[in-house]
């Protein structure tokens, strides 16, 4: 992602505070009541400017998402997005996916969305991909017994070497395509670098993986 410092997006940030969560450990455990319901809560690890939470919060009335984004000069064009079309399912939050469990308790996450993560190519570089083993271990540490995590990306290499960590972890797939987009699923809500991967011919890859089965 192309990052333009935006100086102001902080403080922009900070005066919608329905949306963007300046604090969020002291919400940890907490969650159903800042959104006020019991609803199943899903996150997108790197949401990037939010054309997938914001569509699938539209598409799930029912269903809470938090919006996980590194940078705050990335994540202030989902906040924009929902000052422009609010909706009252969705919070974004400026934290590193590491640090995941500061934020949740175990079993307060139904189901993580990883949609196409940093690749991180090289392998000296391979601890960086959000599917390695110890970001595995940080999901599996906020979401219930046999939790998810569907996860979608362009890039073959990043599926495969994602294929073995998580299977290495134990983990078993549920569901997997290898060109997403023949026969895409009517559901399918597609993120802004899937737009562009797409429009450029390449293949989708998808999993949805589970945990401990
Ligand atoms: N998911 C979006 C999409 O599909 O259009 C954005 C994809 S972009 C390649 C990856 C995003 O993940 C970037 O916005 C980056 O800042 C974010 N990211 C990378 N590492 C992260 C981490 N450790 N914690 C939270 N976000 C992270």
């Amino acid at each position: 992602m192309r990052l333009r410092h935006k100086p102001w997006a902080l403080d922009y940030m900070k005066e919608q505070a329905s949306i963007y969560i300046a604090d969020p450990a002291t919400l940890k455990g907490n969650w159903a009541e800042e959104f006020k319901n019991e609803h199943p809560l899903y996150i997108e690890v790197g949401s990037g400017k939010g054309a997938f939470i914001t569509g699938m919060a539209k598409q799930h009335p029912d269903i809470n998402f938090i919006a996980i984004e590194l940078f705050e000069s990335v994540a202030v064009a989902i906040v924009q997005k929902l000052v422009e079309e609010p909706l009252p399912n969705v919070r974004v939050l400026t934290v590193d996916a590491k640090d995941l469990r500061d934020f949740f308790e175990k079993g307060e996450v139904t189901r993580v969305y990883l949609n196409f993560s940093d690749p991180w190519p090289k392998s000296r570089h391979a601890k960086r991909r959000l599917t390695y083993k110890t970001f595995l271990a940080t999901y599996e540490d906020i979401l219930p017994e046999q939790g998810q995590i569907h996860f979608k990306t362009d890039n073959r290499k990043l599926f495969e070497s994602s294929l073995m960590t998580m299977s290495a972890y134990g983990m078993t797939f549920d569901w997997m395509s290898l060109d997403l987009h023949v026969n895409e699923p009517e559901d399918n809500v597609r993120t802004e670098y899937e737009e562009r991967f797409s429009a450029l011919g390449q293949p989708i890859y998808r999993m949805e993986a589970t945990y401990g089965k």
